[in-house]
């Protein structure tokens, strides 16, 4: 038997791991000092109370026979699929509950939903991009263009006319570089797609992080994305679910390729694949959209969204070159003075002990760029933004 061999075209990823192993042997020979960790993805808030709430009280409807739930519809439940369609309906966007699939995370479905589109596709993934769109097209035997961005486009790269793709990978506001497509740009992107018959696999796990009122929050916003994309969204960073796990993708009934319907398809799919997220989980997920949910949550990210200009002011000071901050919990910064990812990734741990990621880990054309993200505590971030001034001014 021969096993998937494209797994052994995958990279190893040394990204964390490295970052780990330089942390750790650091510590070691400097057991006085303390780390400011800016590099992570992951959220340090506990989840809103009005989640925990919810949470608890769906345990005690599981422990009485009057209220305990077996398995779960395969695509989520009614109420929670009508509630995200209306949190949808107050940017305008009218959604039918049957479009919406509540998911265990966006991970998971960034993966999954691969299988709608068979074997042997090409698929365009712009970088420096969120490592988990490369990897699961190679574990498929996509074959992959990557389309490079940079400084010169503010990481917004546009479609070229010339280049064909089946699926097209868009994350907005995007992990790593924090920037945001205008609605123009975006429209640009939706045309461009349906001209070429391709799908776009819109990846909007950061839309909550958005402030500016112009700027899209879901593809579904621009006329022509019912016929071109599909959403994945997540919970994660928007409620503090990254431990908790729930998300939800959005599939048009408009959306059909070679007279096959994909929301038809994505049905059959889940309930083939999946027996529904879990009844707790999906009781929690439902009060993150609640007055109370909402004004919660927001009070989390405006939090982070704090530490963001606080790192921001900082940049600002040094005159550095960044993208994100303002719409996104990440800040991708120019390395100063000429440095390398890494090469600043060490002179950061050595002088101030501040870890971020250094930039190439996201795609080549990330070499020479930092990311910080803006997910830890406020009191390390106000330190961490000190000790760059310091070191850097
Ligand atoms: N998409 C992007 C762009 C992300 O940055 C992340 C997590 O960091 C995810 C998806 C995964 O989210 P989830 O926790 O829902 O799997």
């Amino acid at each position: 038997m021969i096993p998937n061999t494209n797994y052994g075209n995958l990279k190893q990823s040394y990204l964390f791991y490295n970052i780990a192993q330089k942390t750790k042997a650091y510590l070691e020979a400097n057991p006085d000092k303390r780390l400011y960790r800016m590099g992570i993805g992951d959220v340090s808030l506990p989840l809103a109370g009005a989640v925990i709430k919810a949470l608890h009280e769906a345990v005690d409807d599981q422990a009485q026979k009057g209220t305990f739930h077996g398995y779960m519809p395969e695509c989520g439940d009614e109420s929670l699929r009508q509630t995200i369609a209306d949190y949808y309906g107050k940017r305008g966007v009218t959604l039918s509950s049957e479009e919406v699939f509540v998911s265990s995370g966006a991970s998971d479905e960034l993966g999954d939903i691969l299988d709608l589109f068979g074997k042997d596709k090409t698929v365009m993934i712009m970088e420096p991009a969120y490592p988990a769109y490369v990897d699961a097209n190679i574990m498929t035997g996509n074959h992959i263009i990557h389309v490079a961005s940079g400084k010169e486009n503010g990481f917004l790269p546009m479609p070229d006319e010339s280049q064909k793709a089946d699926v097209i990978y868009i994350c907005s506001p995007n992990n790593p570089t924090g920037a945001v497509f205008s609605r123009s740009q975006l429209q640009q992107w939706v045309d461009y797609a349906n001209k070429i018959d391709a799908v776009i696999l819109f990846d909007a796990a950061y839309e909550v992080f958005i402030e500016q009122e112009e700027l899209p929050h879901t593809i579904f916003e621009l006329p022509g994305a019912r016929t071109c994309a599909v959403e994945i969204c997540s919970l994660s960073k928007t409620a503090g679910f990254t431990g908790t796990r729930c998300g939800y993708t959005v599939i048009p009934k408009e959306l059909e390729r070679g007279g096959m319907n994909l929301n038809a398809m994505w049905v059959r799919n889940r309930t083939t694949k999946t027996n529904g997220v879990s009844y707790i989980i999906q009781k929690g997920a439902a009060a993150v959209f609640t007055d109370e949910g909402q004004r919660q949550i927001h009070s989390n990210i405006d939090i982070y969204k704090n530490n963001a200009k606080v790192l921001m002011e900082a940049l600002d000071k040094l005159g550095i070159w960044y993208t994100g901050g303002k719409n996104a919990p990440y800040i991708w910064m120019k390395c100063p003075n000429g440095m390398g990812s890494w090469e600043f990734f060490d002179y950061l741990l050595e002088k101030i002990q501040v870890v971020g990621t250094p930039g190439e880990g996201f795609g080549k054309c990330g070499e020479g760029y930092f990311r910080f993200s803006t997910f830890g505590s406020p009191e390390d971030t106000k330190e961490a933004a000190k000790r760059l001034v310091e070191l850097l001014g």
